[in-house]
């Protein structure tokens, strides 16, 4: 059994990236250069029912708007603007022409909400799961796509939104709860709302396409990535990329509400855990030079989602977690794919 990221970086080594390719494998999507207009940025996504999702954690269309958000999400995490899409769906034999009908609305409205054209994909049968395959194809200022590799020591880093729910939401799934039992009015801020926020969560993914493409705009990120895989693994991979090491301090780590109110109310999780190692966020990590911290924060102003300085790059390489002062290693244990 190999992982998924060992997979990738063989397949690196060997894919020469040719012409006009700025940045090929290894980073949220590839940069392809157009002579001095907008560079062209370009990512795909996978998802398969059994190993990403069950048919019934979710409504059918969310399957569509999931598969294309977390695309999405790559071009964010890159500061550019999404432009195209195209999306292939393998369906089970048994399923009706209406079920891909509903997957394709929740693809459809999702490309209107963030003002991207589907403008193609393909279609066929599966002998046995869903596969949901997205592409799109963005833009940004040429030369400036915000890569994993530009992180400095001395630079900040900062996250948006919070962290923690969409996992918390993914355990709450496999431990049975589902959406519809909490779909009713009135439920304040009780431990039945905080559930569902979770469900929500992890069920309904918002890329931060607004907050990518002003961080891409400004130029004012050294290093960017999405958090699929866990703010531990996500920030290793700008590491890697970058060759530094960074402290993340556990005090300041925003932390979703409804994994805190209910880990308060009782239920047994860790949400400094969930928040440090769950995937499937999609908020975005970036690295800023300290020089440029002011201007992020007035940038931030025009964000849809708060964002919130979690640690620092150092030259020391390794991640490591400042718990009230006593720095201890934390080691990279957010999702990846064993194939
Ligand atoms: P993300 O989580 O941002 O979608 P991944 O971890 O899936 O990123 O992929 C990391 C990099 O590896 C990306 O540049 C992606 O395009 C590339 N990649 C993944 N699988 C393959 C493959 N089978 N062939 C070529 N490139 C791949
Ligand atoms: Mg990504």
């Amino acid at each position: 059994m190999a992982g998924e990221f060992q997979i990738i970086s063989k397949i690196r080594e060997r894919a020469r990236p040719g012409e006009r390719v700025a940045v090929g494998i290894g980073d949220d999507a590839a940069v392809i250069s157009r002579n001095g207009s907008a560079d062209l940025l370009a990512c795909c996504d996978l998802m398969i029912e059994g190993i990403h999702f069950r048919l019934d954690w979710m409504p059918t269309d969310a399957i569509g708007r999931k598969a294309l958000a977390v695309t999405l999400s790559d071009v964010a995490a890159m500061g550019g603007v999404p432009k195209f899409a195209m999306v292939s769906i393998a369906l089970p034999r048994a399923s009706s022409s209406e079920f891909a009908s509903e997957v394709m609305r929740g693809v459809i409205e999702m490309s209107e909400a963030s003002g991207v054209s589907l403008v193609g994909g393909d279609t066929s049968g599966s002998p046995g799961a869903l596969f949901i395959d997205t592409s799109v194809i963005g833009e940004c200022a040429s030369g400036r796509a915000v890569t994993r590799a530009g992180a400095r020591p001395g630079d900040r880093v900062f996250v948006t939104g919070s962290l923690g729910a969409s996992m918390l939401g993914l355990n709450l799934l496999q431990g049975g709860h589902r959406l519809d039992q909490f779909m009713k009015d009135g439920a304040g801020e009780s431990g039945d709302n905080m559930i569902l926020r979770a469900l929500r969560r992890h069920i309904f993914p918002e890329p931060r396409l607004k907050e990518g493409s002003l961080i891409g705009q400004a130029s004012v990120a050294s290093a960017m990535i999405d958090i699929s895989d866990g703010l531990s693994s996500d920030l290793s991979h700008i590491l890697q990329e970058s060759r530094c090491g960074a402290v993340v301090n556990a005090n300041a780590l925003p932390v979703a509400a409804c994994a805190k109110t209910l880990a308060s109310s009782g239920m047994k999780i860790d949400p400094l855990n969930l928040a440090l190692h769950g995937g499937e966020e999609y908020e975005l990590l970036f690295t800023v030079p300290q020089k440029e911290s002011d201007r992020l924060i007035e940038l931030s102003r025009d964000f849809d989602e708060p964002v919130t300085m979690i640690g620092e790059i150092v030259e020391r390489p390794g991640l490591y977690l400042d718990r009230d002062g006593a720095l201890e290693v934390l080691d990279p244990s957010g999702y990846e794919h064993q194939i």
